[in-house]
């Protein structure tokens, strides 16, 4: 059940454990625990909370293993569950083994520090401490390979590759990567020490950490990463193709419930894409069904709701029209002058409440207006699903809004004239809007709506608009990985991985980090005209 306390929520990717759950959660569990025993009113605990909720988004791969857990002490209703746990300062962290059948008050394990990356080693160490009766269940090994084992891999065919993270005895991360890739299949990731002579003879390597990879034809080869770092080699391995995250995390192999581009069910033709573009066709594709289908729900537009479509209308025409005027336009004469046209009407007509219909005979030219014309026909390429009813129409919502700030942020002119370009926050406003009033995901609009309300008012320029909108996503991409909204053929990641923008990923004290100049550079270029190809387009 979600539940809140004051300084955590389970957006934030803690389990929020109470007097009522936390007995019944730890005892027999599957997975190892790391609760955090906290008080809501006391000052450390409000400013570690940021630490908190970055190592439980850190390790949120690792679920299956180890989970991370809080209790508010301070909430009346669990007072005597701190009391029976012996809690007596704040925090307290406990470490709590799986399967464990009795009552037990957790290991305190304070370690060094309490920075994130300290506390990411100690969690493997504490995974290593388990015995072969209590291993969690779905946690892979985590001790080294053998040269033996793993030289008696290389040359033979399999149904999966396997990833060989070769480094120094003290170094965490081959175990780190071994735990990050445990929900997914199609791989095997093993640790091996830069300390066996015979094995690092045998694979060439000299310096480490370095990540070797033996693929599923019998082929081998070093695996080329830009950064030798744990983010970059997980990265690169979770979107090797074939390889996706488990239907049901449970660890078996199974039968894909979704069929993949290459599966030979798949009902319409796969179009090849290269994900470094933005394709016009999803663009168009996302606009046919938000004017034909989404917008249809509402047979009158009136009041809020025919503001925002205004509003909308306005905010797309002017990004492509100025665009066109300043030999910018990615998109077809068409499709420009159907918008401009919907504008100009929309405009001209002062009135209360708009038909949808009437915009339906607009949309589908029944006026004969020549030249101008939407397909209604989806054809979407960059946001093709594996299976119906995965990406599509939402994966072209994102992009479009992607590129309209980045337009914005580019050709600050473009909203000239009408009334909304003095504000860097305009198309994120209209977003916003849009997302409310329309989006026919209302689960989604909710947690938009929060996540606006929360920090829009922070955006001061139009690059930071660029970039708030790329916060935002990537946080929703956090939210919905491995669920039921993920198409496993493409990942939820937090984007751009590393194969598009290296150098927008760093790695401070061990964790990773964004470089947001590079970013914001690099949504300039991915978003811009220059980037959108007309492939594919009917
Ligand atoms: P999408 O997330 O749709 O992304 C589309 C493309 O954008 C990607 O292929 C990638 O090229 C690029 N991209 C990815 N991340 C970023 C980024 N951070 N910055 C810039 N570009 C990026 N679904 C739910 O189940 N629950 C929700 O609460 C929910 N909320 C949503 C809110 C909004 C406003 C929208 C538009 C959609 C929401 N969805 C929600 C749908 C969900 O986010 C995805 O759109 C959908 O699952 C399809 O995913 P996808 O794999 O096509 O990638």
């Amino acid at each position: 059940l979600a539940q809140t306390t004051r300084l955590y929520s389970e957006e934030d990717l803690v389990v929020i454990l109470t007097s009522s759950t936390i007995k019944q959660s730890l005892l027999n569990s599957s997975t190892a625990w790391l609760v955090q025993f906290y008080s809501s009113w006391c000052g450390h605990c409000i400013q570690y909370s940021p630490t908190w909720k970055a190592l439980a988004r850190d390790v949120q791969d690792w679920e299956q293993a180890i989970r991370i857990g809080v209790l508010d002490c301070a909430q009346e209703n669990n007072f005597d569950i701190c009391k029976d746990f012996g809690v007596h300062f704040y925090p307290t962290f406990r470490y709590f083994k799986a399967h464990n059948p009795a009552f037990d008050v957790g290991q305190t394990n304070r370690g060094a520090d309490r920075e994130l990356q300290t506390v990411r080693q100690l969690m493997v160490n504490f995974l290593q401490n388990h015995t072969k009766q209590d291993w969690p269940a779905s946690c892979p090994a985590l001790e080294p390979s053998s040269s033996e084992n793993i030289l008696s891999l290389i040359g033979q065919k399999s149904d999966q590759y396997t990833a060989i993270i070769v480094e120094n005895e003290d170094s965490y991360i081959g175990r780190e990567v071994i735990l990050d890739l445990m929900t997914y299949q199609g791989l095997t990731v093993k640790r091996a020490l830069s300390s066996d002579k015979r094995l690092i003879e045998k694979l060439g390597i000299n310096s480490f950490p370095s990540a070797y990879l033996l693929h599923p034809n019998g082929t081998h080869d070093i695996l080329d990463v830009q950064k030798r770092l744990r983010f970059f080699f997980s990265s690169f391995l979770k979107l090797l193709p074939g390889v996706h995250r488990k239907q049901n995390g449970s660890g078996a192999a199974q039968e894909p419930l979704i069929k993949g581009p290459q599966d030979p069910g798949i009902s319409e033709a796969w179009k090849d894409f290269e994900k470094s573009k933005v394709y016009m066709a999803d663009l168009e594709s996302g606009l046919h069904y938000l004017l034909r289908v989404e917008l249809a729900t509402h047979q009158t537009l009136v009041g809020e709701e025919l503001k925002t479509f205004k509003v909308f209308v306005t905010v797309v025409a002017k990004s492509v029209l100025f665009n066109s005027l300043s030999q910018l336009f990615p998109g077809r004469h068409s499709v420009v002058k159907l918008l401009e046209t919907l504008l100009e009407w929309l405009i001209s007509l002062p009135l209360e409440k708009i038909p949808y219909d009437a915009i339906l005979d607009l949309v589908n030219n029944k006026m004969r207006i020549s030249g101008m014309f939407l397909s209604n026909q989806l054809q979407w390429v960059g946001c093709q699903g594996s299976r119906v009813g995965l990406r599509g129409y939402p994966c072209s919502l994102w992009t479009l809004f992607h590129v309209l700030t980045v337009q914005a942020a580019r050709q600050p002119d473009a909203l000239a004239n009408t009334g909304l370009e003095e504000n860097p926050k305009a198309v994120l406003q209209t977003m916003r809007m849009y997302i409310v009033s329309f989006f026919g995901c209302q689960e989604c609009g909710k947690h938009f709506e929060e996540m606006a309300a929360e920090s829009l008012s922070q955006v001061k320029s139009l690059d930071q608009a660029v970039l708030w909108l790329w916060r935002k996503h990537n946080q929703v991409n956090g939210r919905l990985a491995g669920t039921m909204s993920e198409d496993p053929h493409f990942p939820k990641t937090q984007w751009p991985s590393p194969d598009l923008c290296p150098t927008c990923h760093e790695e401070q004290d061990g964790i990773h980090v964004w470089n947001e100049d590079k970013v914001l550079a690099f949504l300039k270029q991915h978003y811009g005209a220059a980037n959108i190809s007309p492939k594919h387009l009917h």
